[in-house]
């Protein structure tokens, strides 16, 4: 099952003409998840060809403008399509007000269900098919959550060879051994599951987190993750701007990073005071601490792979 994702932009505060704002849209079997979504990420989103008119849901992290001025077009252009399935929005409060107010405000024709959840506490927002999402508290000028998807363990390696050694024929019995069910053998014997599969396998993790100051509780929420987007706003020598203004510095999310023993990390929502060859100094800033932290870019996209 594949799992990717997309960033459809990588700026904080304003969109520039090379830089859309913070937006990343993950994909995981055809599921479409967006999170955030500020002024132009419908343009990315074309941009990258993707069938992103089905997006199942949208994961806000706090309601400044940067990140969900650019809901309502989005809301819009999902009705050009037939579609009956409903489009959930979570976020922290006054995401429901904000929603609702640009419906009526703008007479938003949508043909679909939207159903909104505010999130109030750490709490799992969304589940589906071996999977759920989480959102979790960051601190920032306003209430802000980070986000995590997080796959359930999966089962282990099925061995054929053990399979035919206890009498199982090849065929419908294998399929259902796999799927966790116990069978009977052709000679009258039950065979259990764990007899034929090897130790259960992990999922995988996807992590979002931005506006927020560090605060080490994060590294807990997002450990072990395949893939970790975190805000890396500033650089160190405006350190104390960065805190005033609650946001983190690069090297901040690398801290993170390195505490939460991440696979891959991908910087975002830089200050737009950076232009693109400033970020190379942010980033070696942050690459001290995580070797492996990569800027990201607008439409760049990540791989997640299964690891065993
Ligand atoms: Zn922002
Ligand atoms: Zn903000």
């Amino acid at each position: 099952m594949n799992m990717e994702a997309f960033v459809l932009g990588c700026g904080g505060m304003m969109p520039l003409p090379y830089r859309h704002l913070t937006s990343v849209l993950l994909r995981r079997d055809g599921d479409l998840f967006l999170f955030d979504g500020g002024e132009g990420t419908q343009v990315s989103l074309r941009r990258l060809n993707l069938k992103w008119k089905k997006i199942n849901a949208i994961f806000v992290s706090h309601t400044h403008a940067d990140h969900v001025t650019g809901l309502p077009g989005i809301m819009m252009l999902s009705s050009q399509v037939d579609r009956t399935e409903p489009l959930y929005i979570y976020g922290p409060p006054k995401i429901a007000e904000y929603i609702e107010t640009s419906r009526k405000v703008l007479d938003m024709y949508i043909n679909y269900p939207v159903i909104v959840k505010e999130i109030t506490a750490p709490c799992v927002v969304h589940e589906g098919d071996g999977f759920y999402i989480r959102a979790f508290p960051l601190q920032h000028t306003k209430t802000c959550v980070g986000y995590t998807l997080e796959e359930l363990d999966r089962p282990g390696e099925f061995n054929p060879e053990k399979a035919k050694e206890l009498n199982v024929p090849c065929g419908p019995l294998w399929s259902k051994l796999q799927a966790g069910q116990p069978v009977t053998a052709a000679d009258g014997t039950t065979v259990q599951p764990e007899q034929v599969l090897g130790p259960k396998r992990s999922g995988r993790k996807f992590s979002y987190v931005t506006d927020t100051l560090y605060i080490p509780s994060i590294a807990k929420e997002v450990q072990g993750s395949d893939l970790l987007i975190c805000e890396g706003m500033f650089m160190n020598d405006v350190a104390d701007q960065a805190r005033e203004k609650k946001h983190m510095t690069s090297q901040q999310a690398a801290t993170i990073a390195r505490d939460a023993q991440v696979r891959q990390m991908g910087l975002i929502h830089y200050s737009p005071g950076y232009a693109d060859k400033d970020l190379d100094n942010l980033l070696l800033e942050a690459q001290k601490i995580f070797p492996a932290a990569v800027l990201t870019k607008d439409r760049m996209h990540f791989d997640i792979p299964y690891i065993d």
